[in-house]
């Protein structure tokens, strides 16, 4: 939809300057396309935007990621004009230019937009014509992309998107995780899969690390914190923590799942782990292994607009999922000690996965679950995950593993 407004003097020349440089760009970005015989957004951007955020210092940065997608369109156009043979010039031209925005350039109120210019943010009122109430009154959104282009006499034209709410998210699925200190589980199509973190040995190392760095010396003094500054960049639970969210988030999303949590932890810190004698340290692995990863992935599917079910977790693991009879683990641990062996139907249940059934259950999962197969006794253990796309790639890679073996 198009909304014309006239504007101040003042407010047409800040946006005048954008125009200016946004052109510039555009055209930088159409020569590398056409140098470098390529439409594609991301090419070009790599391709340009240091030399142009360098070039144009004062343009707000994002201007430089719309030039790019303009001129990925442009190029894209222009290539099918030239196969119609209909494009009478060599190269696309820039005669007319209106001004890509995106969510970061500009924002969308009622009785003001805002939009980022060289000299900061402007505002602008709008009056709206019917036709823009009746889509915005029935719940039509509008679109965090947006333009503008400058016509004469101090008036601006902008191109405003109305969208369709999308449909509601209908849960088709459940995607069960389980936490733990050194494995986050998850139930990807009903099959159990444990990724690795290795959260305690990474939070131990860097205590390790920490001690080394701060014993017998003031956490005051400059050379000391300067090393912790760099230790703390290079903490790679962080890293883990958004990849990990982010694969299941993506998993949840694609399948129209709803991710299931536990509420609380069924352990402590006391109890979770034990064998770490420092309080404060114990506190840190609980931290970074639970309540961070939990909260990441809270966050995550909020984004997504994935729901998250949080579940009580007592006995999640030591009740069968199938009997809900009492699993029974050897008190000593014996040589397999997270699998225990279910009172009733004997079969072998591992902690993790029995926990991931019970999960899913609780969350309202009617779903069958499989009895006495081998993933509930032995689920694969993937460690090399990081730079997976899927948990489903992880899954099949691993079955293709598990078949050449
Ligand atoms: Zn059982």
């Amino acid at each position: 939809m198009k909304l014309r407004v006239k504007v101040d003097y003042k407010t047409y020349q800040k946006l005048k300057e954008v125009e200016k440089e946004y052109r510039e760009v555009l055209e930088e970005a159409i020569n590398y396309g056409l140098v470098n015989k390529t439409t594609s957004f991301t090419k070009i951007k790599a391709g340009v935007y240091k030399t142009e955020r360098e070039k144009h210092k004062d343009l707000p940065s994002h201007y430089i990621y719309t030039a790019c997608e303009d001129a990925s369109e442009r190029l894209d156009s222009f290539e099918k004009l030239k196969k119609r043979g209909k494009s009478y010039t060599e190269k696309p031209s820039v005669r007319k230019v209106t001004v890509h925005l995106d969510d970061h350039l500009w924002k969308f109120n009622l009785d003001k937009i805002s939009i980022s210019t060289m000299q900061g943010r402007i505002l602008i009122s709008l009056t709206f014509p019917k036709i823009f109430w009746r889509y915005y009154n029935k719940g039509w959104l509008i679109a965090s992309e947006a333009r503008f282009k400058l016509l004469k006499g101090n008036a601006v034209e902008f191109y405003v998107i109305f969208k369709k709410d999308v449909k509601p998210y209908e849960p088709k699925g459940f995607i069960p995780v389980d936490l733990n200190e050194n494995l986050v589980s998850v139930l990807v199509d009903g099959k159990p899969m444990l990724l690795e973190t290795n959260t305690r040995r990474i939070t131990l190392g860097y205590e390790y690390r920490r001690k080394a760095i701060t014993t017998g010396k003031s956490t005051k003094d400059r050379e000391v914190r300067r090393k912790l500054r760099k230790l703390r960049e290079r903490d790679k639970k962080v890293d883990i923590r958004r990849k990990l969210a982010k694969l299941i988030v993506k998993e949840a999303f694609e399948s129209r799942s709803v991710i299931v949590l536990e509420d609380l932890p069924r352990r402590t810190p006391e109890h979770m782990i034990k064998d770490v004698k420092d309080k404060q340290l114990r506190l840190r692995i609980y931290r970074s292994a639970f309540s961070s990863m939990k909260n990441v992935i809270i966050e995550k599917a909020r984004e997504f607009g994935v729901p998250v079910i949080l579940v009580n977790p007592s006995h999640t693991s030591t009740v069968c999922p199938v009997h809900g009879t009492k699993i029974v683990y050897q008190p000593d641990g014996g040589d397999a000690p997270r699998v225990g062996v279910c009172e009733k139907g004997k079969e072998k249940w591992h902690r993790d996965v029995v926990a991931l059934y019970n999960l899913a259950k609780r969350a309202g999962d009617v779903s069958p679950v499989p009895l006495g197969s081998k993933e509930s006794h032995d689920p694969p253990t993937v460690s090399g995950w990081l730079r997976a796309k899927s948990l489903h790639s992880i899954m099949i890679e691993h079955k293709m593993i598990e078949m050449k073996v």
